[in-house]
C-alpha cells in the first residue's frame, strides 16, 4: 500500500502510463532579482546550476525535441509533461508568453504543462491565457510558497507576502481545470516544529492539488551559504527530516498529489546537509517510505479539514 498519494501514481491513474516530465527553460528572468520586486533574489536561489546556461541558449523548441528524445531511450515513455521550470515563468506580458507556451502544441507526445511561478506574478490575463491551454493538456501551475509565515518569506529574501499566495489561488480557483502545486521548505531556522505544521494545515485548509516538499539546504555561491556560514544554524539531520516529512504530510487531505518529498543538489555545490546530495536520493525517499511503515500512519490521517468544500 502506497502511503502518500505521489505524483507517478497520479499521473498513472490520469493517463493510464507513465508519464515523464521534460524541464525547459524559456529564458525567463525574476522579478525579485531583476530589481522590479528585489535585486538579491531569494536567498537559497541558485542561479548556476538549476539553469542550465547551455540549456537557456538553445530555443524551448529544441529543448522540448531532445528531452523528448531522452525520455523515450531512458524509459520508453510515449507521454510528457513540459515543465517550464526555470526563474518565473510568468513573467512577460502574454503577448510574449503565449508563443513561448504555444511549443508544446508542435509535439503529439504532450499531453501537460506544469509553469513554475511566483504567486505575486499571475495577472488575471495570464491566468486565462494559461487557463486556455486546459481544453487540450493537462495544466499545473507552480507557486513557490515555502512557508505560510511572513517571517519566513521576509528571511527567505521571497519579496511577497502570505497574501499574494491566498490571492493568487483564489483567483487560479476561478479555473477550476487548472490544478494547483506549491513548494514548501522544510528545516527554516526560523521555524519551531509547530510552524511546520501550520504550513501543512495551511496548504489543507486551501485544499491544493498538490505539494513539492523539500529539505532546506545550502548551496554553494548563494546568500545563504554566506548566511549559513556567519551563523551555523542548525541543518535537520536525515532521521529528524524522514519524521517531519510524515507528520506534515499526515495532515493534508489524502486527494493532495505529493509531487516531491525531499530536494537534492550535485555533491560539488552542496554545502549541507550532506544526504541532500544527488546520489542520495533514493535512499532519503527510501527512508521517508520506511518511516511511514514503521510508525503504520499514512497521508491524511491527521488531516483537520474536509476533503470536499
Ligand atoms: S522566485 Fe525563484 S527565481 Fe526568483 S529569486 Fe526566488 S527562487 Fe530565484
Amino acid at each position: 500500500m502506497e502511503r502518500y498519494y505521489s505524483f507517478s501514481r497520479y499521473l498513472k491513474e490520469t493517463f493510464g502510463e507513465k508519464v515523464f516530465r521534460v524541464t525547459v527553460d524559456a529564458g525567463f528572468t525574476c522579478p525579485n532579482r531583476d530589481g522590479s520586486k528585489g535585486t538579491g533574489g531569494c536567498i537559497y536561489c541558485y542561479s548556476g546550476s538549476d539553469y542550465d546556461v547551455e540549456k537557456r541558449k538553445k530555443s524551448v523548441e529544441k529543448q522540448i525535441k531532445e528531452g523528448i528524445e531522452r525520455v523515450k531511450r531512458r524509459y520508453e515513455a510515449e507521454k510528457i509533461l513540459v515543465y517550464f521550470q526555470a526563474y518565473t515563468n510568468t513573467y512577460a506580458p502574454v503577448e510574449v508568453l503565449k508563443p513561448i507556451y504555444d511549443t508544446v502544441r508542435k509535439f503529439h507526445q504532450v499531453v501537460g504543462i506544469i509553469i513554475g511561478t511566483r504567486p505575486d506574478c499571475i495577472p488575471n490575463e495570464t491566468l486565462e491565457l494559461i487557463n486556455s491551454y486546459t481544453n487540450d493538456y493537462l495544466v499545473w501551475i507552480e507557486y513557490g510558497l515555502e512557508s505560510s509565515h511572513f517571517k519566513s518569506l521576509k528571511w527567505m529574501n521571497r519579496g511577497h507576502g502570505v497574501s499574494d499566495f491566498i490571492d493568487a489561488v483564489l483567483r487560479t480557483r476561478k479555473f477550476p481545470k487548472i490544478k494547483i502545486c506549491s513548494h514548501v521548505i522544510l528545516g527554516l531556522p526560523t521555524e519551531e516544529y509547530e510552524d511546520m505544521m501550520e504550513t501543512a494545515d495551511f496548504i489543507a485548509s486551501l485544499r491544493l492539488d498538490g505539494v513539492k516538499i523539500h529539505p532546506l539546504h545550502v548551496i554553494k555561491g548563494t546568500k545563504l551559504e554566506e548566511i549559513y556560514l556567519n551563523e551555523r544554524f542548525e541543518l535537520l539531520s536525515l532521521s529528524e527530516y524522514a519524521d517531519l516529512v510524515v507528520d506534515f504530510v499526515e495532515r493534508l487531505p489524502r486527494k493532495t498529489v505529493v509531487q516531491r518529498i525531499t530536494g537534492e543538489a550535485p555533491e560539488d555545490i552542496l554545502i549541507g546537509p550532506e544526504w541532500c546530495n544527488h546520489r542520495e536520493k533514493n535512499r532519503v525517499i527510501n527512508l521517508i517510505r520506511k518511516r511511514f511503515e514503521e510508525r503504520d500512519t499514512y497521508q491524511g490521517k491527521k488531516c483537520r479539514f474536509l476533503e470536499e468544500l
